[in-house]
């Protein structure tokens, strides 16, 4: 049987999104069917509409959310019926070169549901990131769903399965900041504070936001960030140098995804340091390094993807955090919003206003 719910849909490139009746199959083997509580408006939502990921369309969009476990199929062992969970994109398949390996947070075969959401007509729909969750029911592999402590606010817990994953773990797992540690994060939307987060967690002392924003950069003092410096007045690196003894920092984050800041984000670390790269470039961009430079520094270009984070483990975690006062998550839901607010979140993404509109159901 399939349940007829309202999503949002992206039908052709570059047009606006719109609110239609989907239908979302019952579970079948190894799925499970989630009733979503609350979902985040993300700019990869708005890289799929802009048809900048896949040609894939009509597009179900939504995918950092949370809800409750409304039905699962056979041979489903982790979740069941009542449990609150966050949806995850990476669900490790357990038996890629990688998994094998011992490294699930780099899983090549991560799954999805089998069957398809589709239009009232039967046309088939592109679950965004293998999840599509602007809906009130979502039908995913069940690996992606993700048990944490239900005490937690649904608005706030859904962040944590996209951006804000992707921003803690660039700080911490890829970045592998500790304590007594340096860092700059260049670019403070949702997923830079989310780094400048992580890094204050993991007890980095000295922490330099960079932005062209004067509202992201007050975001970031918020966050956590000790320093900051608006990039389109001052010249980032010889500020960062002059903050850390004219050495620059150990841990430099991207979280842009261009070549100039990327070129920043390589000179303003220290000898020996690591670079991170989250912001997420577009196909055309290139960036020119002296190779002298790469090598002579030595350390670590490193990119993030996902944050490098296994879901089962990095999810309860930062959600505990979260419920001990240690983590903000509440501070990065800037609106609530009802479904049919999609497309203006976008646009107040793009003019910079929010760091996370958030559907509620
Ligand atoms: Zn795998
Ligand atoms: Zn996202």
């Amino acid at each position: 049987m399939a349940n007829a719910v309202k999503g949002v849909i992206a039908g052709a490139k570059g047009a606006p999104v719109s609110v239609e009746t989907i239908l979302v199959p019952d579970p079948g083997p190894g799925e499970a069917l989630v009733r979503i509580q609350a979902c985040g408006v993300c700019h990869t939502d708005l890289h799929y509409r802009e048809g900048a990921i896949t040609n894939d369309f009509p597009f179900l969009l939504g995918h950092e959310a949370s809800g409750i476990v409304e039905q699962v199929g056979p041979n489903v062992t982790n979740v069941a019926p009542g449990d609150f969970v966050i949806l995850a994109w990476r669900a490790p398949c357990g038996t890629c070169r990688s998994c094998l390996r011992g490294r699930p947070w780099y899983c090549f075969a991560s799954r999805n549901a089998q069957q398809k959401m589709t239009r009232q007509d039967g046309t088939p729909l592109s679950a965004a990131i293998g999840i599509g969750a602007f809906a009130e029911l979502a039908l995913v592999a069940a690996g992606q769903a993700v048990k944490v402590n239900p005490a937690a606010r649904p608005e706030a817990a859904g962040l944590v399965g996209c951006g804000i994953m992707a921003g803690l773990g660039a700080a911490i797992n890829t970045g592998g900041v500790s304590r007594g540690d340096s860092v700059a994060v260049i670019g403070c939307g949702g997923v830079g504070n989310a780094a400048i987060a992580g890094a204050k967690l993991a007890g980095a002392h000295t922490i330099i936001g960079v932005d062209v924003d004067e509202r992201k950069l007050e975001w970031a003092k918020q966050f956590g960030a000790t320093h900051t410096i608006n990039s389109r007045h001052t010249d980032p690196v010889q500020a960062i140098r002059d903050l850390t003894g004219g050495n620059g920092v150990n841990v430099a984050i991207e979280a842009v995804g261009k070549p100039e800041t990327y070129t920043q984000a390589f000179y303003v670390r220290d000898h020996a340091g690591t670079v991170v790269l989250v912001g997420v470039p577009s196909p055309e961009m290139k960036i020119e390094l002296p190779l002298l430079e790469v090598f002579g520094r030595g350390g670590a270009l490193k990119s993030s993807w996902y944050g490098d984070c296994l879901p089962t483990r990095d999810f309860p975690m930062f959600i505990d955090l979260y419920l001990q006062g240690r983590l903000d998550l509440e501070r990065f839901v800037s609106e609530t919003i009802t479904l049919d607010k999609v497309e203006e979140a976008f646009h107040k993404m793009e003019r910079g206003e929010v760091l996370r509109s958030v559907v509620v159901f």
